[in-house]
């Protein structure tokens, strides 16, 4: 069955053949480093980890070339052209420099990216490294007719590239977007720019005043790159000019990513991408934040507070392409979901042992786990379905509570389960059963360990009462206990 990506550029779902058929070559906006990471930027980040990861699954570990990069130079706040640079604001506010500012909050980022268990891009360029290159872009934009000079900064001629003559594949401006030029401002909301010829003009070049920290010396003086330019000259570096998936938020289709098409078709003379995919946004409205969370939208709070897997479980049970209903308790809910699927996997693998490699042949040879990584795969091939996905997962998982509880000892199928829940759970879902979380994990382990401890002492000095009042109040809170020969073994019950 072909994979097929819903994309942006034709509002469909459409088969998946990269251009390339040993290699996809895939580009996501990343991050402008001047805060930490709050729950949008992990619904976009864990999506498209996903994405990447299942594209792995099927073209290989070597299979996929994954660009993120990070925007170290701040774009206005005002859609990019006026208003004040973000980063710099931070730095005043910080009173440090906007360089600090950048390095700062991008290791932030990774940290917290380290701690979802999302997979370091293949290549990170930064917006800094390639302001050499955006000049260059920008003289040859204007060489080709469709950018001009005024007053120091470099304006993109939006008429003359509609004007200008396209090669098959190549779309105008406003083809992502659906919008006609007309509407379009260039992301201006204030009075007209006097410096432009037409509203809907965007500017590929800034003039710097002195105030300004961050400014290089250019053709036409000392300036900064405009929002959009790094994303087309960093993708052509490293993908070429034309290559397979461009990911970013739904609202960067317009004018962030309009622009960057513009760009790179005018000065490559090829099409740009050829799926362009959005995830939608984590909404928060009429959100009363839950006062356990505290301010619980920064990730790194609701690590602290719930675990970074409960909050990757949550992101991974909901669509890429739907709105994410920011709910602390269905988070919360998520973790405890995670937590009983990790007894499951951890009983699993004491029965079988924990170091064995993952066959997919162990599955095909076991028609009950086949039938479930087939439907696994099929949503996954659906553009990425996840919630889908874990549906079918959790059909397996209750099977294999049965069989666990049942003692089976047909060895086959449990591996066969443990090699479909490897791959689909931890390899794709990039879920981490070792992960330390807020809520279980190490704490819940030594804890249990405690407990059965002080059952075993109360069994041994007779008192049986204490024992079994030990043993039905866990029942009550969803934990089993287990004796056997070696000891007592604890996991949760999959209600
Ligand atoms: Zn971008």
């Amino acid at each position: 069955m072909p994979l097929t990506i819903y994309n942006t550029l034709s509002r469909s779902k459409e088969e998946f053949h990269p251009i390339d058929p040993d290699l996809v070559r895939m580009y996501v906006c990343g991050p402008t480093v001047y805060g930490h990471m709050h729950i949008g930027h992990a619904k976009s980040y864990v999506s498209f980890d996903i994405v990447r990861r299942w594209l792995m699954h099927r073209y290989g570990q070597e299979g996929v070339l994954y660009v993120m990069n990070i925007t170290d130079v701040g774009h206005l706040v005002g859609d990019g052209e006026e208003g004040e640079d973000k980063v710099e604001a931070q730095a005043r506010r910080e009173n440090r420099s906007p360089y600090e500012i950048a390095a700062y909050y991008e290791e932030s980022f990774w940290d917290d990216m380290k701690d979802l268990n999302s997979l370091m891009p293949d290549r990170i360029p930064h917006a800094t490294d390639f302001i050499r290159q955006q000049i260059k872009m920008t003289e040859e934009l204007i060489a080709k007719g469709v950018a001009y000079e005024s007053n120091g900064s470099v304006y993109f001629d939006v008429n003359a590239y509609q004007q200008q003559e396209k090669a098959e594949g190549m779309i105008p401006y406003g083809g992502l977007s659906n919008r006609k030029v007309e509407d379009q401002t260039g992301g201006e909301r204030i009075e007209a720019n006097p410096e432009k010829k037409n509203p809907q003009d965007f500017a590929l070049w800034k003039r710097a005043d002195e105030i300004h920290f961050m400014q290089w010396y250019s053709p036409w003086g000392w300036g900064y790159p405009g929002w959009h330019l790094e994303c087309s000259v960093m993708s052509s570096f490293y993908l070429g000019k034309t290559f397979d998936i461009h990911g970013g938020g739904i609202e960067n289709q317009f004018p962030h990513h309009e622009c960057e098409i513009a760009q790179s078709q005018a000065v490559n003379d090829a099409p740009f991408v050829r799926y362009w995919m959005h995830h939608n946004m984590v909404n928060v409205s009429g959100q009363k934040m839950g006062k356990s969370l505290g301010n619980a939208s920064n990730v790194k709070e609701l690590i602290a507070e719930v675990g970074a897997m409960a909050l990757r479980f949550f992101i991974a049970q909901s669509h890429y392409r739907s709105p994410l209903e920011y709910d602390p308790d269905a988070i919360v809910a998520a973790g405890s979901g995670f937590e009983r699927l990790r007894g499951t996997i951890t009983r699993l693998r004491e029965v079988i042992g924990s170091d064995l490699e993952t066959r997919v042949a162990g599955i095909d040879a076991n028609p009950e786990v086949k039938e479930v990584f087939d439907k696994f795969s099929a949503a996954m091939d659906d553009d990425f379905n996840t919630p889908v996905a874990i549906g079918y997962l959790f059909e397996g998982v209750s099977n294999l509570n049965k069989l666990l509880a049942a003692n089976s000892q047909d060895r086959s199928l449990l591996e066969a389960y443990n090699s479909l829940f490897t791959i689909a759970f931890e390899q794709v879902l990039g879920m981490d059963f070792s992960a330390e979380d807020g809520r279980g994990g190490a704490l819940a382990d030594d804890l249990m360990r405690l407990i059965i401890d002080l059952r075993a002492n109360a069994r041994e000095t007779k008192d049986f009462a204490t024992a079994d009042q030990i043993r039905d109040a866990l029942k009550d809170a969803g934990v089993v206990l287990e004796d056997g020969k070696d000891g007592t073994r604890w996991g949760m019950t999959s209600s």
